[in-house]
């Protein structure tokens, strides 16, 4: 239902819980985050209301993530419940989505066959399995991705972020809605599925369209279909800064 994301030097666990906040409006069930820190990623996932979240983030989570995923779901496969809440975990990356994919049985079928094993109900899960089915083979994040792109049928946005490649986050906009935008601070990038959480921490603000996805780091932003890059976006625009 939401989605958020963080590359940056500010708190990277506020920044994502302030951000589902500006969702909240779209209603959900669960919600969680995923925070990276050297080489190592730390989830969080709570069914109900986001203080139920907070709590659990307050009591044992660090504060120095680097990077990070967060989500408000709202359950079309799989009941409300808190193994079934986003970010779905592989083996060493994590995935946040909204929306539905569609042929998500055949894969399931599929890497059940070649091995993985699945925890929760969700059509969501195959997207992280995918990715690491491809990136055992490949050995390049940025190939993995694509390749698990163009298995997926139906509507998505996605963030996915990986031990793999741990400065990097991975996203696709496809029927719902996904922003990427260059932060106030140097070296910051933002994800968010609509622009409330965006506003004041934004400057360069993307409106994503179908079928375009990428991967950013700190630095950098990469578009896999086009040679864009932060000064040559696609109906980019400014954001007021408070
Ligand atoms: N289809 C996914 C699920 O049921 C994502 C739902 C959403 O957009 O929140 O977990």
């Amino acid at each position: 239902c939401g989605i958020v994301g963080y590359i940056g030097k500010k708190d990277t666990t506020k920044i994502l819980l302030d951000g589902l906040k500006e969702l909240e409006y779209r209603g959900y069930d669960s919600a969680g985050i995923a925070v990276l820190k050297d080489n190592k990623i730390d989830v969080f996932k709570a069914l109900g209301k986001l203080i139920n979240l907070e709590e659990k983030v307050n009591s044992s989570a660090s504060n120095d993530y680097h990077l990070g995923i967060g989500h408000t779901r709202w359950a079309t496969h799989g009941k409300p419940t808190e193994l079934n809440a986003h970010p779905h975990l592989g083996e060493y990356s994590y995935v946040v989505h909204n929306g539905i994919i569609e042929n998500y049985k055949e894969l399931k079928d599929e890497l059940i066959e070649k091995g993985h094993k699945f925890v929760s109900q969700t059509d969501t899960e195959v997207i992280v399995h995918l990715f690491e089915n491809f990136y055992n083979q490949l050995n390049d994040t940025t190939k993995a991705f694509k390749n698990t792109i163009s298995r997926l049928e139906g509507a998505f946005s996605i963030l996915l972020i990986t031990k793999a490649d741990p400065t990097k986050i991975f996203f696709f906009k496809n029927g719902s809605p996904l922003i990427v935008a260059k932060g106030n601070e140097k070296e910051e990038v933002l994800f968010a599925s609509s622009d409330a959480p965006l506003i004041g921490l934004a400057s360069d603000v993307v409106y994503l369209e179908d079928g375009v996805g990428g991967v950013v780091s700190a630095n950098s932003i990469e578009f896999f279909n086009d040679n864009y890059s932060w000064s040559t976006l696609p109906s980019s625009k400014q954001f007021a800064q408070k």
